[in-house]
């Protein structure tokens, strides 16, 4: 009997893992494909805080940013490059959001280069800018990092049956605990309430004889080089989904939209493309991740039918699946928030700490409920 039964091994489930372990758990690691084999494995994995000019996200992304930025370099120092990074508005509208950002941010605001800004575009160099110290996670190795002491097993989880006072999976493996962490795939356990939007993401290592030493974020992201080499992602395509359509995914278009996009930033000498990294972010409909138990809306229409359709709904009162939560709608911030949701999910878990109702998928009950 295991102490957790984690189903997806991506960046949220291997950031759980990690969290049990250090307790001393028992952990059990499902993934039908691999160790970050789903959108984690796409990822330029790019540690950074949201800058806009306000919001719960961007207050959320600032917390985590600085807890994770911490996790990383302590924890996994090997898988983490830490590089300046500058974030350039594509607009009049993103000019004014930075220099809000910039008058309000907690965070220390560095210089940049005479040299660093010579190499971008003119686009660019007209636009507002921002630096601060940041980093990159290689995101394969501290996944694989992050399990180490789990019992890793590659096989796709199609059965989850309470038994009393346990799980059962696939009829073979129990565990007092099931954290999904499945991603934009089938969350295995269907309610009405709960959907995720998948967007679609392509980004390319390259070979290029341009020498970049800043993580530069603009259209798309460019990282920094390392053995003449470098990252560019990411798109957002909402519009393909790998299990719907009909036709492949075009490649090389994507690889032309990616190469364009770069080059409205900084000029790449002599690229040839190295790789292609293709996966799903898994997004929420209010952008805000879904952290915790999932409410049984069946039984919970019957038990709180009074109370329902009240202003500010208590959670407290809605029946839930036992020892059951979840772990997802990180969007294209999987990296940057994964630690820090797999601290507050597993000191939960075991300890009982409260979750912000804000991120509690019980939220998306309550309007859901309401509505009908
Ligand atoms: C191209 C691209 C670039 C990105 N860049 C960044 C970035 O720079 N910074 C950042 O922070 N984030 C980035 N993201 C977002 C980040 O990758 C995601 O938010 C993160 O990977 C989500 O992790 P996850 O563990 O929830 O999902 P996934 O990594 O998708 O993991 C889910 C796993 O569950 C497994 N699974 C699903 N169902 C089952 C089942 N029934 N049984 C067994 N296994 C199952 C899947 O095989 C999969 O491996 C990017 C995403 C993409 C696609």
């Amino acid at each position: 009997m295991y102490d957790v039964a984690i189903i997806g091994a991506g960046i949220n489930g291997c950031s759980v893992a990690y969290e049990f372990i250090k307790e001393g758990k028992r952990v059990l690691l499902f993934d039908k494909e691999g160790i970050a084999s789903g959108g984690s494995g796409a990822a330029g994995a790019f540690i950074s805080p949201k800058f806009s000019k306000a919001g719960e996200l961007k207050e959320l992304l600032h917390s985590a940013f600085e807890y994770s930025y911490d996790f990383y370099d302590k924890n996994f120092p090997l898988a983490f490059t830490k590089a300046p990074l500058i974030h350039i508005a594509k607009d009049e509208a993103d000019d004014e959001a930075l220099r809000v950002y910039k008058q309000n941010t907690q965070l220390e605001l560095q210089s940049i280069p005479l040299d660093v800004q010579a190499q971008l575009s003119e686009d660019a160099k007209k636009r507002e800018n921002v630096c601060i110290y940041a980093g990159v996670v290689d995101a394969q190795k501290v996944c694989n990092d992050m399990n180490c002491g789990a019992k890793f097993v590659k096989e796709k989880v199609d059965t989850l049956v309470f038994d009393d006072d346990f799980w059962v999976i696939n009829e073979s493996y129990s565990a007092k605990n099931v954290v999904l962490a499945t991603g934009a795939y089938d969350m295995l356990i269907q309610e009405p309430y709960m959907k995720l939007r998948g967007v679609w993401g392509h980004r390319i290592d390259i070979k290029t004889t341009t020498q970049n030493f800043y993580s530069l974020h603009q259209y798309v992201s460019i990282s920094p080089s390392h053995e003449g080499q470098l990252a560019i992602g990411a798109t957002h395509n909402v519009h393909y989904h790998p299990e719907k359509a009909d036709k492949p995914y075009d490649v090389e278009q994507g690889r032309a939209e990616l190469l364009h996009k770069a080059s409205q930033t900084m000029n790449l000498d002599n690229i040839e493309i190295v790789k292609d990294y293709t996966g799903l972010r898994s997004g929420s409909f209010d952008y805000l991740p879904m952290l915790g138990s999932l409410v049984l809306s069946k039984e919970t229409l019957l038990t709180c039918k009074g109370s329902l359709h009240v202003k500010k709904p208590n959670f407290t009162e809605y029946m839930y699946y036992p020892n059951l939560s979840m772990i997802n709608g990180s969007g294209g911030y999987g990296f940057v928030l994964a630690p820090y949701l797999a601290k507050i999910l597993t000191e939960h878990i075991l300890h009982d700490k409260k979750i912000s109702e804000r991120i509690s998928p019980a939220r998306f009950f309550a309007r859901w409920a309401k509505k009908r």
